[in-house]
């Protein structure tokens, strides 16, 4: 349409548009609530098979470039984007399971994620059981019925470090024809790429290393792309049967990427916690230097855990990288580059030695959040673990004198000096 000899008030809508094919090497940020059709059949067609892009909802070319991306660095087949890492464990859940069905999980899981699972997803009737020793393929095997849809874990799980045996915990629900979900958050694909292991989802709160930055919340799920149907339909009646009015289903259509189309198609838009395109635009800048950063910040961890195992006021320090950790081995096994950075140390003072490490540093900043460039600090017991009893919190490995440290990538000289006149500040006046 010409807008030139239009109205003020048209023209301040319509003029000055058009793009220039141009090739951007940064990803474009299409900050588009939709797309134009170019006519007709075209937007018959894009309602009829999904091509192309209709509404950001639905899909956005710089959303797709960041799945493609983040599918790529987990050696996925294809990925979905979303709102957060908790938009991304229940679309994920919600894609596998429904009223009536059930799911295992690891008692060693996200806050957010435990009450998801206990509270929203019970109310949605999908019920779960919990296994607390997650080494234990007997312990998994167990609490399998035959409406288990999936199980759930985490690959390097707070507060104890405890790494998953991905391969043997990926083979027990292969016996029963279900997937392992792993949320990769803490390890990151640059340590360690479940699906390589036999994972068929990986799930991430992008919102903590991909991202880096800590600017912005969003979440992925990723997909081996390996849904066999002959074997596993049973346990995905609604990837295997025709579709409304007659239509193909979604594994005639999709084959073995059934899983994430669905998880596109009907899960992520209708539940509706779709990324904003400069969102995802941030979480694909951030990624590209992912390596240099988790490598960095494994590194910086070691150290400071190191540093921390040696001092008379820490009782314990739980990081798998040291030998001394129960899953040291387990992460010599699976994770490469470096051990991560998040994990907890305990101080014997209790409460009140925490209280005041936390007032104190000045180099870590006090706040939930992890997988940040800036080195961070959280007291669990009194924050993210308070509503849990004293009980769970010991089988946590969450004590009053806890906290977790997730490290970031500055200098471990000046983090060391950091926690050093804080943990050595009184026996330093005394001399
Ligand atoms: C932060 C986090 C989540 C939730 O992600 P958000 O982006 O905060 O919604 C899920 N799992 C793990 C392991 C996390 O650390």
């Amino acid at each position: 349409m010409t807008v030139d000899t239009t109205s003020f008030l048209t023209r301040a809508v319509h003029a000055g548009r058009g793009q220039e094919p141009a090739s951007s090497r940064a990803t474009p940020i299409y900050l588009t609530a939709g797309f134009e059709f170019d006519d007709f059949d075209h937007a018959a067609g894009h309602f009829g098979t999904g091509a192309g892009f209709g509404y950001t909802r639905t899909g956005n070319p710089t959303v797709h470039a960041v799945e493609r991306q983040l599918a790529a660095l987990e050696s996925g087949a294809d990925a979905v984007l979303l709102a957060s890492g908790q938009a991304a464990v229940a679309t994920a859940l919600l894609t596998v399971a429904g009223a009536g069905d059930h799911i295992v999980s690891s008692t060693h899981i996200y806050e957010g994620t435990r009450g998801l699972l206990l509270d929203n997803l019970t109310r949605l009737g999908i019920e779960t059981s919990f296994v607390d020793d997650i080494a234990d393929p007997d312990a998994w095997r167990a609490e399998i019925r035959p409406n288990t849809r999936a199980l759930f874990a985490e690959s390097i799980a707070n507060a104890r470090n405890d790494i998953l045996d991905v391969a043997a915990i990926s083979a027990v629900g292969d016996e029963f024809a279900i997937p392992l979900i792993v949320d990769n958050t803490l390890a990151t694909p640059y340590l360690l790429r479940p699906i390589e292991h036999g994972a068929a989802i990986v799930v991430h709160s992008a919102s903590k290393f991909l991202a880096g930055h800590g600017s912005v919340l969003g979440g992925v799920i990723v997909d081996d792309g390996r849904f066999d149907a002959s074997r596993a339909g049973h346990n995905a009646p609604h990837l295997v049967l025709p579709g409304r009015g007659g239509l193909p289903g979604v594994v005639e259509r999709h084959g073995g990427r059934a899983r994430i189309a669905y998880a596109r198609e009907s899960v992520a838009p209708r539940f509706g916690a779709s990324p904003s395109p400069l969102n995802a635009f941030l979480i694909g800048q951030g990624a590209e230097t992912l390596a240099l950063r988790v490598e960095r910040q494994s590194r910086n961890a070691l150290e400071v855990a190191r540093w921390l195992a040696a001092q008379d006021a820490v009782e314990s320090v739980d990081y798998a990288g040291l030998e001394t950790h129960p899953d040291h081995d387990k992460a010599v096994r699976y994770l490469s580059g470096g051990f991560g950075s998040i994990f907890t140390f305990t101080l014997r003072g209790g409460l009140e030695a925490a209280r005041r490490f936390v007032e104190s540093v000045q180099v870590f900043t006090h706040m939930t959040h992890i997988g940040d460039v800036r080195s961070l600090v959280l007291h669990p017991g009194t924050t993210s673990h308070a509503f849990r009893t004293d009980e769970e919190r010991d089988v946590l490995g969450v004590q009053p004198g806890t906290l977790r440290l997730s490290i970031g990538i500055e200098s471990v000289d000046d983090l060391i000096a950091d926690l050093s006149r804080v943990l050595t500040a009184v026996p330093e006046t005394v001399a």
